[in-house]
């Protein structure tokens, strides 16, 4: 446990590495089995950093995928009532399930619980075990609830005196307004081979979300053989992906997170097309041989990569 702790807090010093002084409050949580750094600008900012916190804590509770009475547990439960946001969410969940191919499956918790993800307790399944987690369909959001958190964040924000803020909800990082001399958040994308490196920068504008999934991110090992954390719905195993992470830009933090998660499994090959027909988002693959390459409606800067065009 220390060292993911110690772990996490690497990445968000690295990411946060963002220029960005001096914020009227601020401040370092543990929630949702992650370090989750606050900074918040603006005559409200006291008042929106201790709502904030307590926003967190309160969705942490609401979706863990272990609590017998969260809401991930009810949607088990069919007769079970939920709230009108629950509902919402469970439903743009599996939405986003049907876009991604099921490539994202927020019903995935026999598999994410078999592999020891949910606990913390490791195990490699048996083929008939992996066969056996796959029929079920209980609930795991743990995929999305960080970026879920952003959207709510951005709410409560836009409810108070906040002028701008940038919070990094455990490697999501979400973005609100737009910097005092109206330049733009720089966010280190870290290199996967390297703990303390960054690949290069993302500049981005305004409100928004910029969310990474890698295999890096949390994983064990075996026999000499590493399993990660992101799984492939169609085989219950860690997805064998081309791909060592991938960060995706989007104004919606769900939908970041879905992609995040969801880019990863189908591989760079599809991915890319994903985008192709996609609008809303943009993208950077760090390929498993180290190159990086960069969707063409991003500002990168800092490291070299490759720009991929809409056109094929
Ligand atoms: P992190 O939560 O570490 O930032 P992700 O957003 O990629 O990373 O989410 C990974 C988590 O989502 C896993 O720990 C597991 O609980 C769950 N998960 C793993 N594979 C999938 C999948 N294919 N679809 C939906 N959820 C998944
Ligand atoms: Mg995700």
């Amino acid at each position: 446990m220390k060292k993911i702790v110690a772990l996490l807090l690497a990445i968000v010093l690295l990411l946060c590495g963002c220029g960005q002084k001096g914020a009227d409050a601020s401040g370092t949580i543990f929630c949702m089995d992650t370090v989750m750094d606050l900074q918040i600008w603006g005559s409200d900012a006291d008042e929106a950093y201790t709502k904030l916190a307590q926003l967190l804590r309160s969705l942490e509770q609401e979706w863990s995928a272990n609590e017998e009475e969260s809401a991930a547990a009810k949607l088990d439960r069919e007769d079970a009532e939920l709230t009108q946001q629950q509902a919402a969410l469970a439903q743009k969940a599996l939405a986003l399930s049907q876009r991604t191919q099921g490539a994202f499956e927020p019903r995935i918790y026999g598999l994410t619980s078999l592999w020891g993800f949910t606990t913390g307790q490791y195990r490699v399944p048996t083929p008939t075990q992996i066969a056996e987690g796959m029929q079920s369909t209980r609930w795991d959001l743990g995929a999305v609830v960080k970026g879920y958190a952003g959207d709510r964040a951005v709410e409560l924000m836009q409810e108070l005196e906040v002028d701008r803020a940038l919070l990094n909800l455990g490697g999501n990082v979400q973005t609100y307004g737009t910097k005092a001399d109206g330049s733009a958040w720089v966010i280190g994308v870290r290199d996967p081979q390297d703990p303390n490196g960054t690949v290069g920068n993302l500049e981005v504008t305004g409100t928004c979300n910029v969310i990474t999934s890698g295999g890096y991110q949390r994983y064990f090992e075996q026999d000499g053989v590493r399993y990660h954390h992101i799984i492939d719905p169609k085989t219950g195993y860690p997805a064998d992906s081309d791909l060592a992470s991938v960060t995706v830009v989007c104004t919606d933090g769900m939908t970041g997170d879905v992609l995040s998660t969801a880019l990863f499994v189908m591989g760079y090959e599809k991915a890319v097309a994903h985008w192709q027909q996609h609008d809303d988002f943009e993208a950077v693959f760090i390929l498993k041989d180290g190159t990086v390459r960069v969707t063409e409606g991003i500002t990168f800067t800092g490291g070299s990569y490759e720009v991929i065009s809409r056109e094929n």
